[in-house]
């Protein structure tokens, strides 16, 4: 029998970790398998998942670089509106191609192929979110999974 191991990767490649979340919308629609589907079938490997109803302190903690946006309370209406599943996911690269696996943050510019871009509609139902730095997964990762 001819067994493949994808993981561990070779000790000199650097690998990261980054933090993705199905928000409410993306729940409620049944698409956690899907989403799930597409990380697992790239490559990465899920290191830890919750389903949680997100605080609004801590959404407004996650968003508050939007804070004087003026769709901002409508955001955080959103995301505290349901339960949301986060996951940290590991892998090389994991950080910019979960990105580029997810696509544009308004839908319709998406690319057909992405997780919006297949998936979605609406810049505020936008389904996922992926971190945009290692450091920032880091950080979201601690917070979300460890609240
Ligand atoms: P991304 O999630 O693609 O990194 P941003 O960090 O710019 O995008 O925005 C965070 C989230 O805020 C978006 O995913 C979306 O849910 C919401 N958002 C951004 N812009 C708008 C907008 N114009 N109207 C409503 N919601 C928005």
């Amino acid at each position: 029998m001819c067994v493949y191991f994808v993981w561990p990767t070779a000790p000199q490649v650097q690998v990261e970790e980054t933090y993705i979340m199905v928000k409410p919308d993306g729940v409620q629609r049944g698409l956690v398998g899907e989403i799930i589907s597409r990380f697992e079938k790239k490559g990465f490997r899920l290191k830890g998942l919750k389903l949680f109803q997100c605080p609004k302190e801590l959404a407004e903690e996650h968003y508050k670089d939007l804070k004087e946006k003026s769709f901002f309370p409508k955001l955080i209406d959103y995301i505290t509106s349901g339960p949301v599943v986060c996951m940290a996911w590991e892998g090389v690269g994991v950080v910019a191609s979960a990105r580029k696996l997810i696509g544009a943050t308004n839908p319709l510019q998406a690319e057909p192929g992405t997780i919006r871009g297949d998936l979605a509609v609406e810049t505020g139902r936008n389904i996922v979110h992926g971190s945009d730095s290692p450091d920032n997964g880091q950080r979201e990762i601690g917070e979300f999974l460890n609240y």
